[in-house]
Formats: C-alpha cells, structure tokens, sequence
C-alpha cells in the first residue's frame, strides 16, 4: 500500500452557486472526493482530487453482480467552526463487515482516517454551520473489475464524497407494516450495507407510497411476526416507560444510531429492552393506549418520529406526545455530537 496522499485541487470552487440557506440532503456535492484504487493485490494511490464523473468498463462487475459497499456518516461544526464527527471508526469497522460479506478488499482504517481527515481539511468551507445542517458524508466500494463472469472482481474503487445537508424533515411519517416482502434474510447481507440491499427495498416502498404511506416497516422474512427495521433505520418502539428494540442479527443492521441511543437512553433512566418485538404485541398496544411511540433511528434523519402505521387495512394513529422520548433522545444525541454537551462517551472526534 502507498500511502502519499495526491492532492489535485479543483480550479475554481462551485461553493459560491451552492444556497447553504436551502439546503436538502444530499443532492449537492463538495468540490472533493477522495478516491482509492485496489489492483494487483493491494489499495495504491490515494488521492484527492475535484469532484467529478468517472469512467467505467460496460463489463465492469459493479454493473452486473452488484459488489458495491457504502457508509452514512456527518461532519459538524460547533460554535468555534472546529469540524466534529461521530464515532467515525465504527463506521470505518462496519465497511470492512460489509466489505467481507461481499469479497470486496479491506480497506485500512487508517489509510480511511487520513483521507477523510484531509478531504474535510480541504472542502472546510463545505461543512455547513446553521443548526440542524451537517455534511453528510459517503464512503463507498465498488467493483471496478472487467469481466461477464460471475466471480469476484480484482479491482476496486474506494471513494469518499460529501454533501451538504439540511436538516432532515420527513414530516409526519406514515408506515406500512409489511407482511409480504423482505429486505433480508437468515443468512443473507441485510447486516451489511450493500447497494443492492436498498435496491431491493424499492418495490415495496414504491407500492406503500401508493397505498399512501412513507415507508415499509420490515418484518422478519419467514413468519412476518416480527418487527425488524423501518426503511432504511432502525426502529424503537416505546410501550409504556419502556423502550424497546430489536437485537441486531443476520437481518438488521447493527447502526450507530441504534446502539447511541440505547446507551443515551438508559443512562437517562429509561428502561431499554432489546429483544424481538412482535407485530401482534404492537397492535394490542396500540389498541390498548400503551404504545406511546414509534420511532426510526439512523444517522441521516438522526431520529425520524412515526405518526401513524397500516396493518392489515386498519391504520392506527399515534399519540402526538409534548416530551416524547424521540425528541429528548434527538437533542441529547445531537448536542454531542454538536459539541452542545459533554461526551462522557468519548464519541465525538476533533478533525485537526
Ligand atoms: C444505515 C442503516 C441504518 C442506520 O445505521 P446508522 O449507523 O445509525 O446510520 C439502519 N438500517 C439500515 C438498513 C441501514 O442501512
């Protein structure tokens, strides 16, 4: 592996036609990226370089047998403009998971820290400040390797682009229990965040959003009785005092979120038990007035509260709580990541 970072800086920055008043999540991109090549046997050549479109082989493996790999992570600043991010080698960690259950080349945790911490250093003027916004940042593998047979590729790009974002505002969220299509399964790569997982959630997502939902909330593959993720998050649901959620496995992915929360919130004194929820406990709670919320958690919306959720033609609203777990949790999570609070956790990580 050689390690000597390339830097090739963009002529002209686009930042000045970029609204940082308005912005979305990401759509907009940062003048940098930093890129990776795997090829004969190791990643060479790191480097920075602008933004922009690359080129690929029609026979490249990424576009037949969908080895490609991705990460969701944020940038912050604080009040003093230092650039912030959140217990970024758990992401590093969980690339690698994915990377292994895709035959994709580990990539050094350090080589990423490095060209991470160099991309922010370079495109600082992209993180944005107003409260709520973050640069949302996206390190992705895929195959770059020739060939129509089905086999692993032996080359690979590693590319680490950035957007800055918005504040994420779903709105009032409507979810669809579902109870005929999956997004993983035993012993599949639901715990890996592989593109093609999310490919595959499409479908289903697009016919609740015709039946007038948001989103699927998946249920476990074989017998459906089991609450398992909410799109693309993880999901809590609040009976009562007590918070549950369910423990992560071969289906649900093991999100950073997810388990901030769970210490967050036990540390906050709220009784937090992770076991299998099922669907049918849900609606009795529901019925009964003991479901008080439900809630996606993930990095891009942070925590993404549900108003209301369908089973079965029925739809069952939740109450619209004043101190609702999901909004004391999203402002403890978010102040430290903000630098707005302590970190007795030692999350948060200083870019120098
Ligand atoms: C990324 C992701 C999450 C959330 O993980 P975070 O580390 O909290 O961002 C949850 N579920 C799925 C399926 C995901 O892809």
């Amino acid at each position: 592996m050689s390690s000597t970072l390339q830097i090739q800086r963009i002529k002209e920055s686009k930042r000045s036609l970029v609204d940082f008043d308005n912005l979305q999540f990401g759509s907009q991109f940062s003048d940098h990226m930093f890129v990776c090549d795997y090829k004969d046997g190791s990643w060479q050549n790191p480097s920075i370089e602008p933004y922009a479109p690359i080129s690929l082989d029609p026979s490249a493996k990424i576009f037949h047998y969908g080895q490609s790999i991705f990460e969701g992570m944020k940038a912050y600043k604080d009040e003093q403009k230092n650039t912030l991010l959140f217990r970024p080698l758990d992401n590093i960690k969980r690339l690698n998971i994915s990377a292994k259950r895709l035959v994709i080349p580990e990539f050094p945790e350090d080589l990423f820290m490095q060209g991470l911490t160099e991309l922010l250093k370079i495109d600082d003027q992209w993180i944005p400040t107003k409260e709520g916004s973050s640069l949302y940042i996206r390190p992705f593998i895929f195959a770059t390797g020739s060939g129509f047979h089905a086999s692993p590729s032996t080359e690979y790009k590693l590319i680490i682009a950035t957007a800055p974002s918005g504040a994420y505002f779903a709105g009032k969220v409507r979810v669809l229990i579902e109870e005929h299509y999956a997004r993983s399964a035993n012993g599949g790569v639901g715990f890996a965040k592989a593109g093609g997982n999310y490919a595959g959630q499409f479908y289903p997502t697009q016919l609740a959003i015709e039946k007038g939902y948001n989103q699927v909330i998946w249920t476990d593959d074989t017998s459906h009785e089991y609450i398992e993720e909410a799109g693309a998050m993880n999901i809590f649901i609040r009976i009562n005092d007590t918070l549950l959620t369910s423990p992560t496995s071969d289906r649900i992915l093991d999100g950073i979120t997810r388990k901030s929360i769970i210490q967050i919130a036990k540390d906050a004194g709220i009784s937090v038990d992770i076991r299998k929820v099922t669907v049918n406990e849900v609606i009795a709670a529901a019925k009964s007035g003991e479901l008080k919320e439900l809630f996606g958690a993930g990095t891009a919306a942070v925590i993404s509260p549900i108003a209301a959720f369908g089973y079965q033609g029925t739809d069952y609203d939740l109450p619209d709580l004043e101190n609702s777990y999901a909004s004391l949790l999203k402002k403890k999570i978010t102040d430290i990541q903000t630098n707005k609070s302590e970190d007795p956790y030692g999350w948060r990580v200083l870019i120098k």
